[in-house]
């Protein structure tokens, strides 16, 4: 860097949950040593983000149809379709759907227009598909969505746990700094709980290759062997928490011979993973996508909360679950109430008395007392035309839902597709009859929360390209036509964050931790220089660390996790396919396909399967196959891979029709979802495989 240029400007990087803070002025870029996340660390996709910017590819104009039209036609047609629907058929035939992309301040505004004013719940969001089982076995067991923990917990640990995550390509700077505090600690040790092979099993001491779907088990089993070997902390389960018997019931008392042939582990593994689980006071048991994307995503969180719950170990240095976001900013999202199941600032829809603190606050008219859809419900509800209007904020559903070839179709029909979105050419894009043109990162201003609940900022340091602007600005001026105007007056991101800050004090007087209400009267220039902090801003770097829990006693619950359900496998499907994240992509590559270097890692779509299965279905290595779930097909190169399991497939995710033409895999998975959390179950799709 020349020491002589113009200060860089501190920001947060757009990609992964980890949330690091970067320095940058859009053309020097570097990690910011200041952050609590990263200290000065990026990772490949962060340090390649300026090779991303650019006005190629934008959308740059509101366009209705294919007409370039000017903002104020285009929220005059907004407005006007969606007073119609209302009028004619009610708030029920509306629906917002937004993103773990948008900024705290962008969804605030969303949730609040949805819920407050257009009067319906139908507002749910792409963290719907990546973290919504967490949440629900959070507020089932703490009483409120709270990752305990932070990441300076799992550099303490003496024991971490990683289940259903590749962290070393998912959330590589935590990845490296479990990876150095490993190094300087040899003593730690490290467990990697997946049915893959991967990357992040390099640093593991264990690697238990259990059979998809099986965690409940596991760690039902875990809580089962804590009992029988006396490794409960007693007292703390008397002090602090309900209904443990109930959960050590439902675990079933299988010996472990029959739970290790069970799992598909060898018994002395298994065994071995126990007894360090057991005598670990500091354990981390980190999990993400691979126990969130399940038919019983909720319960597999549950369980591993469990664990945790019976040996003292939440909220403690070094000790406690930690459930990873995949999002830059799918905490704040959960925080303001995007979920179709939220209210606002951890409040709930279906309390009265939340209901009235929150219409009070808002001055709303009124606010529905049931949850909106979920996703997956949503987009049915879109196909059979309840829902006559959609509005979509920063997010590819044509690619990233299950059974997406149906999203697409549903779009196609419906009478109104508005699409908000910084790229003219997404698969989702091109369903939409009023498209608005939204500011990307570096233009934007506002604020994210990671996933260990520090809240940072990102704000604009780059000119607005052609006529784009940021989403708040679009939903207020749309509120404004509505007659809401009053309620939307916002001058900026700084009124909006105060606002939301504030709205936090009703989440203390409630009972809750989310607490950012000393942050309600911060000046504009103070919202600037807003330094990475975690919330309650009054509370230390974890919660609950006294035993004290968000639920009305104050005690945590243990929830009785029933046996995971059968595998979906059949003799016309009979191979498990599984997706995930690359370690240089992001998503549908939206943004991340505009990077050259990010392909040198992989380049084109692929299928990893066994050599021995590809030998059996006549495969070879780099040749293609033809992938068929019921829902649809894909095409892919083949890999060969000995991590995997033969009755096992690994795809990516990230490939849509604007980069490959055939191997959209979500448009492979059906759409099944968890019965608590409404979370698609994209791990475990049965699908059978043919030489192209
Ligand atoms: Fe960005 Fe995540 Fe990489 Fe950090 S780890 S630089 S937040 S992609």
């Amino acid at each position: 860097m020349n020491p002589g240029a113009e200060p860089l400007t501190k920001t947060t990087c757009p990609y992964c949950g980890v949330g690091c803070g970067m320095l940058t002025d859009g053309a020097r870029l570097r990690g910011d040593g200041d952050h609590p996340a990263n200290a000065g660390r990026l990772c490949v996709k962060g340090s390649s983000v300026l090779d991303t910017l650019g006005e190629h590819g934008r959308l740059l104009y509101p366009r209705i149809g294919q007409r370039r039209v000017s903002w104020d036609l285009a929220l005059d047609e907004v407005a006007g379709r969606f007073r119609r629907v209302i009028e004619e058929h009610g708030p029920e035939a509306v629906a917002f759907y937004v993103s773990g992309q948008l900024l705290t301040e962008d969804y605030y505004v969303a949730n609040k227009l949805m819920k407050g004013f257009l009067g319906g719940a139908n507002i749910d969001t792409n963290s719907r598909l990546c973290m919504s089982s967490a949440v629900a076995a959070h507020k089932r067991a703490f009483g409120e969505d709270v990752v305990p923990g932070c990441y300076q917990d799992l550099e303490l640990a003496d024991l971490v746990v990683l289940t259903g995550s590749n962290t070393a390509w998912a959330h590589p700077i935590v990845y490296q700094r479990l990876a150095a505090a490993k190094k300087r600690r040899p003593a730690m040790k490290v467990v990697v709980i997946d049915p893959r092979r991967t990357a992040t099993c390099d640093l593991a001491d264990l690697h238990l290759a259990i059979r998809p779907g099986q965690d409940v088990a596991l760690f039902n089993g875990l809580l089962r062997w804590l009992h029988d070997h006396d490794a409960l902390d007693r007292d703390y389960i008397d002090a602090h928490t309900r209904d443990f018997q109930a959960a050590l019931d439902a675990a079933g008392d299988q010996p472990l011979a029959g739970l290790a042939r069970r799992l598909g582990l060898p018994a002395a593994d298994l065994g071995t993973f126990y007894q360090w689980f057991a005598e670990t006071p500091r354990t981390v048991t980190l999990f993400s996508q691979g126990i969130n994307q399940a038919r019983n995503g909720t319960d597999q969180g549950n369980a591993i909360i469990n664990a945790h719950l019976a040996t003292g170990r939440v909220g403690r240095p070094g000790a406690g679950p930690f459930s990873i976001t995949g999002q830059p900013n799918a905490m704040g999202g959960r925080e303001v109430g995007g979920l179709a199941n939220q209210l606002a600032v951890h409040l709930d829809l279906e309390d009265a008395a939340h209901r009235a603190a929150v219409a009070d606050f808002w001055g709303a008219p009124a606010l529905p007392a049931e949850p909106g859809l979920m996703a997956v419900d949503l987009f049915q509800a879109v196909a059979d035309g309840r829902i006559k209007a959609i509005w979509i904020l920063a997010t590819n559903p044509v690619d990233s839902m299950p059974e997406a070839d149906r999203v697409r179709a549903a779009l196609e029909a419906c009478d109104t597709v508005v699409v908000s979105d910084c790229m003219a050419d997404t698969d989702t894009l091109a369903c939409a009859d009023i498209a608005l043109p939204a500011l990307g990162w570096g233009e934007k201003d506002g604020t994210v929360t990671n996933s260990e609940r520090c809240v940072s900022r990102q704000p604009a340091f780059l000119p607005a390209p052609g006529e784009a602007r940021p989403d708040w600005w679009a939903l207020c001026r749309v509120a404004e036509r509505l007659g809401y105007g009053a309620a939307f007056d916002y001058a900026g991101p700084a009124d909006i964050f105060r606002e939301y800050a504030s709205m936090t004090g009703l989440a203390r007087r409630f009972g809750k931790q989310l607490d950012l209400s000393a942050a309600g009267d911060l000046s504009d220039h103070q919202y600037q220089r807003w330094a990475p902090r975690a919330w309650p801003l009054d509370g230390g770097a974890r919660c609950f660390g006294d035993g004290r829990f968000s639920t009305a006693d104050g005690r945590a619950r243990f929830v009785a996790c029933a046996p995971p359900p059968a595998p979906d496998t059949n003799h016309r499907r009979p191979l498990l396919l599984n997706s995930g994240r690359l370690r240089d992509q992001w998503h549908t590559m939206t943004r991340t396909g505009r990077a050259p270097a990010l392909f040198s890692h992989r380049d084109e779509p692929f299928v990893d399967m066994h050599p021995r299965r590809a030998a059996r279905e006549g495969l070879e290595e780099g040749g293609f196959v033809r992938v068929r779930g019921d829902a649809s097909e894909a095409l892919a190169r083949v890999r060969l891979d000995r991590g995997l399991g033969e009755d096992q497939l690994f795809m990516p995710m990230h490939w849509s029709d604007c980069f490959s033409g055939r191997a959209r895999v979500d448009a492979l998975v059906p759409a099944r979802t968890d019965p608590v959390s409404g979370q698609p179950a994209f791990k475990h799709t049965p699908v059978a495989v043919a030489p192209w």
